[in-house]
């Protein structure tokens, strides 16, 4: 099983390609929804009394477990956005963390003893207070954004370095680091505690740095690109989800994450919001891991 905390969201998201409103988005949403296809996935988060219920009946229908998924009086997570032709900067024009802003995760009693915990993106504090319940042999993930590397850096700090794994993007470690290195931002990543860093570079794939070693693997080349968000925690719940259900975390079956992590974000964007998961099935999951294997072989 994996617990994972981050944000349940309602998107309002602009594409070159159209836009939606009230979308199901989240970063907690994005991860369990890919991650589901590969082990049973556990979510602790907050929503309002306006969130649909038809959401529920669909991370419900993903097998995703609700049971540390609390509504509170108030208004959902809110998040609107817009990209450009450059699909992987996404610019924020509002974040309302409304329900978030009191959460106090109490974590059920049954994931308190997960081998894996996925602190997807949201306030680092809240990342903390969810790792401090777990147990000690957890092998921990976080995530993050440039809106929490701004506000809530000492946090942001304390909290790498108690992890396992920190995934960035590129250009949030270039801001966190302060460097235009990818290398040296890795360097300075690993130097605060984690056993290795990912760095995620968007539609150019995805950097893994250990101590001892690196590997770089492309994005999956896709044809209809309609929407980036989620592709990070999408990539989250394909890497981690392969992790937990081989519970393998020897080097080479993590390259072999990160492939099917770059698989399940290149399903994600082809849908607005997690829309693409919904008709995905795991042969053409595997279908397109075997493809990757041929277009990065030398
Ligand atoms: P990604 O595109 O994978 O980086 O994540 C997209 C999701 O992150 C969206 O569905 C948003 O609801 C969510 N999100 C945006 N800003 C924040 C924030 N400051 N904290 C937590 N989640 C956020």
């Amino acid at each position: 099983m994996i617990v994972v905390v981050g944000s349940v969201a309602l998107d309002k998201v602009k594409t070159p390609f159209g836009q939606v409103d009230e979308m199901l988005g989240g970063s907690a949403t994005h991860f369990a929804c890919a991650a589901s296809f590969f082990t049973k996935v556990g979510l602790v988060a907050v929503v309002g009394s306006d969130f649909p219920d038809e959401h529920i009946d669909f991370l419900t229908a993903r097998g995703v477990d609700l049971s540390g998924l609390e509504t509170q009086d108030g208004q959902t997570f809110r998040w609107e956005g817009y990209y450009e032709y450059d699909l992987n900067q996404a610019h924020t024009i509002d974040t309302q963390l409304n329900v978030f802003e009191s959460f106090k995760p109490k974590l059920p009693e049954n994931y308190k003893d997960t081998e894996f915990l996925f602190l997807a993106n949201i306030d680092p504090d809240l990342q903390q207070a969810v790792l401090s319940q777990v147990n000690d042999d957890v092998f921990s993930v976080c995530d993050t954004m440039n809106y929490w590397i701004s506000s809530k850096p000492g946090s942001l700090t304390d909290l790498i370095k108690k992890v396992n794994l920190c995934l960035m993007n590129d250009s949030e470690a270039r801001e966190f680091c302060q460097t235009f290195s990818m290398l040296e931002s890795a360097r300075k990543l690993i130097a605060l505690g984690p056993e290795a860093v990912i760095l995620k570079k968007g539609e150019h794939g995805a950097l893994l740095f250990t101590d001892a070693t690196h590997f770089a693997a492309p994005a999956f080349p896709i044809e209809e690109i309609k929407d980036p968000t989620g592709a990070g925690d999408s990539f989250a719940g394909g890497f981690l989800g392969h992790l937990a259900k081989t519970g393998d975390l020897s080097e080479p079956n993590i390259r072999k994450a990160i492939i099917y992590g770059s698989v399940m974000a290149s399903f994600n964007v082809e849908g607005f919001g997690a829309q693409r998961l919904v008709s995905l099935t795991n042969d053409e999951i595997e279908s397109r891991f075997d493809l990757f294997r041929s277009i990065t072989c030398f």
